[in-house]
């Protein structure tokens, strides 16, 4: 597995060249080393094992792979250390305001939903403006409606809140800052991208955000081509980080355009494409995959919880930049 900035051609990379590959992140951020190994860490690490493991087997009973990356982002909206579904980020107001998107590879189909309210699983919005309509992304009220007609379940807004994310708001007024989700505190946006065994490739991302953002906001996880790409014929990628960056350098479209235009690999494509955001001051990371090889999992924060699993192996989950 490669991770991190600091890891580019790391060996084994190229290892596993074809078959089923699931990879997951749960956000990208700046928290400290202090982290390492408290309870939160290990819930995390769990979240990133259980999530890989949900996706894998989907790909392993033969399920289609955006399914797979479904499963797995699920999980992870499931799990309140992370900032997609249940313990999502609050905005300036308080409120929870969520963007998910999914990409299907096959046909560079894409459905996504932004600034929703009061829906656990966004990612199940999102799949449904890919499947049951003729649209790719559906914003406020009008995806909330959507999402109703289609037996999407809805919850309470105070079933999404929780008391860590109140604090963290909080801090980040005294601040007078909007903040990467875990930028001090843990717990990230969270994405999927998998291959099954006949190379079709798909993308999922799920988010609540930056804490304190204004009420209306949207990032880069809803616009196909900022955080989230998916073409058989190139890479599946979704990304994370401060989402204004993204959005500024296309940058899961840039990736694309590196592999197919330029012929880099898709280590290289990753790395150059961080490269180009942090040139506008944008940090974050991402996770990939290839028609070949093994996923790409590269952040130039100081952590990442990810992982990556194949057909046949154990799930490696990472979270350091340095492990
Ligand atoms: N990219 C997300 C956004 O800007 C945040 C994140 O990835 O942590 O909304």
């Amino acid at each position: 597995m490669s991770v991190g900035a600091a890891k580019r051609g790391a060996p084994g990379e190229g290892a596993q060249l074809t078959g089923s590959v699931l990879a997951v992140h749960g956000g990208a951020g700046n928290f400290g080393r202090r982290d390492r190994g408290d309870a939160g860490d290990r819930a995390r690490r769990a979240g990133i094992a259980r999530s890989l493991r949900v996706g894998i087997d989907v790909l392993a009973a033969d399920g289609s792979v955006v399914d797979a990356v479904e499963r797995a982002v699920r999980e992870l909206e499931d799990c309140e250390e992370f900032n997609a579904g249940r313990g999502s980020v609050l905005t300036a107001r308080g409120t929870i305001e969520m963007d998910a998107a999914i990409s299907r590879g096959t046909d560079r189909g894409a459905g996504a939903v932004a600034a929703v309210r009061r829906i656990a699983n966004p990612i199940a919005a999102a799949r449904a403006v890919l499947e049951q309509s003729c649209h790719v992304l559906l914003v406020g009220e009008g995806a909330e409606e959507f999402a109703r007609a289609n037996g999407i379940a809805f919850c309470a807004d105070a079933d999404l809140v929780t008391d860590s994310r109140r604090h963290q708001l909080e801090r980040a007024r005294q601040r007078r800052r909007i903040s990467l989700d875990h930028d001090g505190d843990v717990g990230g946006t969270v994405g999927a991208v998998a291959r099954d065994a006949r190379g079709n490739l798909a993308a999922a991302t799920s988010t609540g955000g930056m804490t304190n953002q204004l009420p209306g906001r949207v990032g880069d996880t809803p616009l196909i081509g900022a955080g989230i790409w998916a073409d058989n014929a190139t890479c599946a990628i979704s990304g994370t980080g401060v989402g204004e960056a993204y959005i500024r350098v296309a940058f899961a479209h840039e990736v694309d355009a590196l592999v197919r235009l330029a012929g880099l690999g898709l280590a290289e494509a990753c790395s150059r494409a961080l490269d180009r955001l942090d040139a506008v001051g944008g940090s974050g990371g991402c996770i990939a995959v290839a028609p070949t090889g093994p996923a790409v999992l590269r952040f130039n924060t100081r952590a990442m919880p990810c992982g990556q699993v194949g057909s046949d192996g154990e799930p490696e989950v990472r979270v350091y930049a340095d492990e």
